[in-house]
C-alpha cells in the first residue's frame, strides 16, 4: 500500500495552472483555496482514494472556482449583502458558482465522472450555498445531452 503524501505540495501537481497541496486535516475530498496569487486546490485523504478520472474531474471543478475568482466574489457579496446570504438570493448565487464549475468540468470532458462522484457521494438537499443533489446531477445531465446531440449533428 503506497503511504499518503506529506502534507504540503505534492510537487509536479498542477491543473489549469493552479498547484495541488495535501491537507491530511481535511474531511472535505477537495477545495480551493486563496486568493490572487495564492490561489491553490488542496484535496485531503479522501480525494486520495477516488477513481482516477473522478479525482481529475473534481480537480478541474475546483480550478474553474479558482479561475473565477468564486472565493473572491463570496467576500464581496458577503460584504455588501451579508442579510441576503442566507435567503433564496444568496442560495442563488452559491449555487450558480456551483454548476459554472461543474460545467466547466463537462467542457473539459469529464461531465459522467463528476456525474459518478456526485452519485457516490451525494449531498442531499439544498443547503445554504451549495445546490442540492439533484439540481447539480440535473444540470451534469443535460449538458451531457446537448453534447452527444453536438457530436450527433456535427
Ligand atoms: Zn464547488
Amino acid at each position: 500500500m503506497t503511504p499518503p503524501p506529506a502534507p504540503g505540495r505534492i510537487l509536479g501537481l498542477v491543473v489549469e495552472g493552479f498547484e495541488v497541496y495535501y491537507d491530511p486535516g481535511t474531511d472535505q475530498f477537495a477545495h480551493a483555496a486563496g486568493l490572487f496569487g495564492t490561489r491553490r486546490i488542496v484535496v485531503g485523504p479522501r480525494w486520495l482514494l477516488l477513481p482516477p478520472r473522478q479525482k481529475w474531474a473534481l480537480l478541474l471543478h475546483e480550478s474553474a472556482h479558482l479561475r473565477a475568482h468564486h472565493l473572491l466574489e463570496r467576500i464581496l457579496f458577503a460584504t455588501v449583502a451579508l442579510p441576503l446570504l442566507w435567503t433564496p438570493v444568496g442560495r442563488w448565487f452559491g449555487g450558480r458558482q456551483e454548476l459554472q464549475a461543474d460545467a466547466f468540468v463537462c467542457r473539459r470532458g469529464y461531465g459522467v465522472d463528476m456525474l459518478q462522484f456526485l452519485v457516490c457521494w451525494p449531498r442531499g438537499s439544498d443547503g445554504d450555498y451549495y445546490p442540492g443533489f439533484a439540481r447539480r446531477t440535473a444540470a451534469i445531465e443535460q449538458r451531457l445531452r446537448e453534447s452527444e446531440h453536438d457530436a450527433a449533428i456535427a
